[in-house]
């Protein structure tokens, strides 16, 4: 459930007209809702109540700090990878001891980062991985916590740039090797095991390979056990998905209860990394029609493109497009297009889309997840706004990127003085 709906033919976030917010800051502009944000995060969170659990979100799906805020205000953690996301998580209150650092490749400036800001604990991918961080933590005189992402070799059944837990993923460790790095770790003098990780993909609309993952989970635990290896944190990961078009993934009720079941009377404080199921369906992109063209098809030219929001250029993504007044003229099939010199550059491919007219104002739905994040400068067009309704007010939380904004940074050389 959104807080995205239509007063008199006109769509509304929260109690704001939209058109209202797009006369202010122009378009194009990510726009959030903080009442569905907020129940998104409860829900989810709540799906886990009285199991000690502990909701780290995904900040790499909408990381803006308001956001983060927000959640780190409703008792949320932070799944962060990169020190960037660090930097944002601090940033936004969000509590150290409440960040998990997932993530291929952290650097030794991101892993020291980490150790001095007392995050609460490194998902480790590899042993060159572990020997860097007990670098690291020696160095500093530090006691690193740590987890290995194991790969447990379940498909999710999503898109194959978003599976990330089969074998011939770039992803942690087989889980049948993993015992062996469990056992070398331990003898590492700065190397404190705490966890056991997993993140098998995302957009996932069936339970049954979250069950499955879990079942490994445990029987690995259980083998760590017998080494004696406590573990006091198991990460299951995030990945559940959203409703993009038509899919019916599970409510976050029946993954919480699917879960509660799958781990029994494990005793073991569960972490979660949801992303996408809490911000995806709490943003729109609101985008002005340019121009229409037909000949063999028709397009609608907008001013969002693929530098704005990757999703349908990169995942085939489709994403449900609305219009921000209601008119009489009802929807046809078209291509929604952006203004980049790409042929991939496009927002719809024949969809069923409203019948617009320049000037005209479209909401990109879905589009809180995976879109602002994902932006880019690309074509030297600055990234856009981002906005948070709340109840009756709105609040720029981005502001548009300027001119100068794209060029910060760049220097012209002497000898080309
Ligand atoms: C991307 C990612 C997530 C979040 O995935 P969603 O599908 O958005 O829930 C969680 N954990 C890790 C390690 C990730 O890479």
């Amino acid at each position: 459930m959104d807080h995205f709906h239509y007063l008199d033919r006109v769509l509304q976030a929260e109690e704001v007209p939209v058109p209202e917010i797009a006369a202010a800051v122009g378009t194009p502009f990510y726009l959030y809702s903080t009442a569905t944000l907020r129940r998104h995060f409860t829900a989810f969170d709540q799906a886990f109540a009285g199991l000690d659990h502990l909701t780290c979100f995904a900040v790499k799906s909408c990381s803006n700090i308001a956001v983060l805020r927000l959640f780190a205000q409703l008792g949320g953690g932070a799944d962060i990878v990169s020190g960037g996301e660090l930097y944002r998580a601090l940033t936004a209150g969000v509590d150290p001891a409440r960040i998990v650092y997932s993530g291929v490749g952290k650097t030794k400036p991101e892993i020291r980062y980490a150790l001095e800001s007392g995050i609460l604990m490194f998902n480790l991918e590899s042993e060159q991985e572990l020997v860097a961080v007990q670098e690291c933590a020696a160095e500093l005189k530090l006691t690193a916590r740590v987890s290995f992402r194991v790969n447990p070799d379940v498909d999710p059944q999503t898109h194959a740039y978003i599976s990330t837990g089969l074998a011939k993923n770039k992803f942690g460790i087989a889980i049948a090797e993993a015992g062996r790095v469990y056992r070398a770790a331990r003898d590492l003098a700065n190397i404190e095991i705490v966890g056991v990780s997993c993140h098998i993909g995302s957009q996932l609309t069936q339970v049954s390979p979250f069950i499955d993952t879990v079942a490994k989970l445990k029987d690995f635990l259980a083998r760590l056990a017998g080494d004696g290896i406590e573990i006091k944190y198991l990460d299951i990961g995030g990945g559940l998905g959203i409703r993009y078009h038509q899919e019916e993934p599970p409510l976050p009720a029946e993954y919480g209860a699917a879960i509660r079941e799958a781990l029994g009377d494990l005793a073991c404080t569960l972490i979660l990394e949801p992303g996408r199921v809490i911000v995806g369906n709490a943003g729109i992109l609101v985008t002005k029609v340019l121009f229409t063209k037909s000949g063999q098809k028709k397009f609608i030219v907008v001013d969002a493109g693929m530098n704005d929001l990757a999703r349908p250029s990169l995942y085939d993504a489709h994403h449900g497009i609305i219009p921000v007044v209601k008119g009489e003229a009802g929807t046809e099939v078209a291509d929604v297009v952006g203004p980049i010199c790409e042929t991939g550059d496009f927002l719809a491919r024949g969809q069923e889309v409203p019948v617009a007219v320049p000037g005209e104002l479209l909401a990109v739905q879905s589009a809180g997840a995976y879109g602002f994040t994902m932006s880019s400068n690309y074509n030297s067009r600055p990234r856009v706004a981002e906005v948070l309704v709340n109840g009756r007010e709105f609040h720029l939380i981005r502001r548009r990127e300027t001119y100068e904004d794209l060029i910060r940074g760049e220097a012209i050389p002497d000898f080309l003085k």
